[in-house]
């Protein structure tokens, strides 16, 4: 069996020419800021794709550079500015932030009808409480490809390797609502592939080049691969796609897979917070 690959870079394209034909209709522009602190290679190529993307799209945005440096209050500030800004509809801070800030004081002060990413608390708490408002846009990308396949998910068994809150169980959340019985695994899970040779959606969300192998894969199962590392110089997954899309039905590859939606579903946020605030008077 070879797997059916899932074409995230062309399904993502699909999603944002449509995206674009809606934000014609509006008035306004839909506004992004992205806040970019220090000068962390991996995270310079993210803001700038974003940035390119939303510029493409003919969206308002605009970029903040802060040095490495930079104090807590004054990054606060910024936030809250862009709180009040009027052609700001929605944000990000990217992550990683250096340590000397608190990360979730931060992602705490944007307002949660400006949180383009979806990590505040109210909009996780909205999750939890199955309502779908401003989603974190990794765990929507991977549920779109997922559907993408037309796999029935109800009553099907589901695995996320990895718990964070950004991606691992926003995902794993998305899947529960989809009525598919769902397993977190994570770094202390013992003997991991009892539980992703179970998986008829394996979702892999834990930033370790190649982690799952074909010998750890369900045959016919679905694949989706968040993980991006490099490694000598080339971008993987936490899948090894080579030996992995012998057994798997679907699978995302890496790069082209994962990363090309989350930057829709990012954009699609924030068009969405821009409806958001026309339908809440502030
Ligand atoms: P985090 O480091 O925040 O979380 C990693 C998770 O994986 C943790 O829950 C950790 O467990 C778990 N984990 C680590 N090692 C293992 C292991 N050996 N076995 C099982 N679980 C393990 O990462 P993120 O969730 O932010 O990102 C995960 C990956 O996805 C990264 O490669 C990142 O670069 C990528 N990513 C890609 C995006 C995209 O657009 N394609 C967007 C965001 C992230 P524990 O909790 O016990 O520590």
């Amino acid at each position: 069996m070879t797997a059916k690959i899932i074409d995230g870079q062309k399904i993502a394209e699909g999603i944002l020419s449509k995206l674009k034909d809606k934000a014609k209709k509006y008035d306004e522009k839909p506004g992004l800021a992205i806040v970019l602190v220090g000068n962390n290679p991996a995270s310079e190529i993210y803001v700038g794709l974003k940035e390119k993307k939303a510029n493409s799209l003919g969206f308002h945005c605009e970029r903040f550079n802060l040095p490495e440096d930079v104090k807590q209050d004054e990054l606060l500030n910024i936030v809250d500015d862009l709180n009040q800004n009027k052609k700001i509809h929605a944000m990000i801070v990217q992550l990683p932030l250096p340590k000397h800030i608190d990360e979730n004081m931060v992602i705490d002060s944007i307002l949660p009808h400006k949180d383009a990413d979806g990590f505040t608390p109210v909009n996780l708490g909205n999750l939890v409480n199955d309502d779908n408002r401003l989603l974190p846009a990794t765990a929507r990308a991977s549920m779109e490809l997922i559907k993408s396949t037309g796999v029935e998910l109800k009553g099907k068994n589901a695995v996320v390797v990895g718990r964070s809150n950004i991606v691992g169980k926003p995902t794993a959340l998305l899947l529960l609502q989809e009525n598919a019985t769902v397993t977190i695994c994570h770094s202390k899970t013992k003997n991991l592939e009892n539980y992703t040779k179970q998986a008829d959606i394996l979702v892999v969300a834990c930033g370790k080049a190649k982690l799952v192998t074909k010998n750890m894969v369900k045959k016919g199962a679905v694949v989706i691969d968040v993980g991006i590392n490099k490694v000598q110089g080339k971008i993987v997954g936490d899948v090894d796609f080579d030996s992995v899309k012998e057994v798997a039905g679907y699978i995302t590859p890496v790069p082209k897979g994962v990363g090309p939606m989350t930057i829709a579903m990012l954009l699609d946020n924030t068009l969405q917070a821009m409806e958001l605030h026309k339908k809440i008077k502030f």
